[in-house]
């Protein structure tokens, strides 16, 4: 096998290099530690990703954009319907209050042959001591001579 510090050939199976010395196990542990390093070094540059090299950048700003969007229209539409149902409800009120306030209207007798006819205008109203009075006031007896 080759010595991977020194590149010196030394025999298969032996523990360390004959030639620098260098223990092969601990060589390669050591390599193997700086390579994880190195990779979690990468890593944390590479955490949390630039936008740059984020492919998925524009749908998420579209996402947001489109979500934020969103939200105003209808914090508008929830805050126009408020607005709308409190003047229908000032509405309701102003009108229902005279409403309530007024007296009802006195029931309509009902038209129809039980019903008394209305007096013409010449008609003379009959008094239970047998006289008449007329519609300009004038009491006539109704005794015949
Ligand atoms: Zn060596």
């Amino acid at each position: 096998m080759k010595c991977p510090s020194c590149g010196a050939t030394a025999p298969e199976g032996a523990p360390e290099c004959a030639a620098c010395g260098v223990i092969f196990a601990k060589f390669e542990e050591k390599r193997r530690r700086e390579r994880e390093e190195a990779q979690a070094a990468l890593a944390r540059l590479n955490l949390p990703p630039t936008p740059e090299l984020d492919p998925h950048l524009g749908r998420r700003v579209a996402i947001v954009v489109g979500a934020a969007w969103a939200a105003v229209m209808g914090f508008f539409i929830v805050k126009e319907l408020i607005r709308k149902n409190q003047r229908e409800a000032a509405a309701r009120a102003r009108f229902a209050a005279p409403v309530a306030a007024a007296p009802m209207p006195a029931p309509v007798a009902p038209a129809g042959p039980s019903a008394a006819p209305a007096l013409p205008a010449h008609a003379v109203i009959a008094d239970p001591s047998g006289q008449f009075t007329t519609p300009s006031g004038e009491t006539v007896s109704d005794h015949r001579p």
